[in-house]
């Protein structure tokens, strides 16, 4: 009986020992950060994005902000290379165009996101469920599930470097937004106050946009919006997204109740 009572206390000690180790990890974690946001980017990452459009229009206390949240990015999640030599300009424009969407977020870390898989090349994805094919394969450029984000880094890297509107890393963590609120659904976490106005907007846009071009004429402005966006609500607001980031003079001109949803949401703007 008294080993047992021992064997207890040792088991009790032991979870004590544990929870504390635990609490003084979480504050020295807490203290890092506090650290970094002081911390500019250093010089040899820094090169690979202050040359970026999105980078040069921010101001002083945003370059800083993001910055904080790059290093932070880069320290929490894993980079996983798929036939692909990993390297830090690969890392960097990863990490900054999937932290410059939550720069209104500034303690917003992707806090369900563990692994980016980056392959050479679009991915053909196999949908299965339970062993069996349920859809036909898809060759992806990226993709977002929760826990995991793919990005193929060459179409990645052109579109970086040659912009039109498509990023697809700005499109997978729009997705991930998206996913902040438990559900994927082209509804990020809004204020309850701006849900109506959002689902009227952006899902009125959708619905205009699925009808047109599922008749495939008389697109008018519409044919500025790649097709994929007509998928579903949700890769509408990831479309949307790209093109409020990379081309946001257009997306007001022709798409002005759009952009001021996501004017609204992502408390940022680059014109
Ligand atoms: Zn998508």
């Amino acid at each position: 009986m008294d080993n047992f009572k021992n064997f207890l206390l040792l088991l009790w000690g032991a979870f004590f020992v544990f929870i504390i180790f635990q609490i003084i990890s979480h504050f020295r974690y807490l203290q890092k950060l506090k650290k970094l946001k002081s911390t500019p980017l250093p010089q040899n990452l820094k090169k690979y994005i202050e040359n970026l459009p999105q980078y040069q229009k921010l101001n002083e206390k945003q370059k800083r902000i993001l910055e904080y949240k790059i290093q932070r990015f880069l320290l929490e999640k894993n980079f996983i290379p798929v036939n692909i030599n990993l390297n830090d300009e690969i890392k960097t424009l990863i990490a900054f165009y999937a932290c410059l969407p939550s720069i209104a977020y500034i303690d917003f870390c992707y806090p369900n996101l563990k692994n980016i898989y980056i392959y050479p090349h679009p991915v053909i994805l196999k949908n299965l469920q339970n062993g069996y094919v349920v859809q036909e394969e898809e060759i992806i450029e990226g993709e977002a599930t929760g826990e995991n984000v793919i990005i193929a880094w060459d179409e990645a890297k052109k579109e970086i470097h040659h912009p039109n509107f498509r990023n697809v890393i700005i499109h997978e963590f729009a997705h991930q937004l998206d996913a902040a609120d438990g559900v994927i659904d082209g509804i990020p976490p809004i204020e309850t106050s701006k849900y109506n106005e959002w689902v009227k907007i952006m899902f009125g846009e959708y619905k205009k946009f699925k009808q047109k071009t599922l008749k495939n004429r008389f697109l008018g402005k519409f044919s500025l919006i790649d097709k994929y966006a007509a998928t579903n609500e949700a890769e509408f607001f990831a479309v949307m997204s790209e093109y409020y980031f990379m081309k946001p003079q257009i997306l007001k001109k022709h798409f002005p109740d759009i952009y001021k949803e996501l004017k609204n949401f992502y408390k940022i703007e680059f014109i």
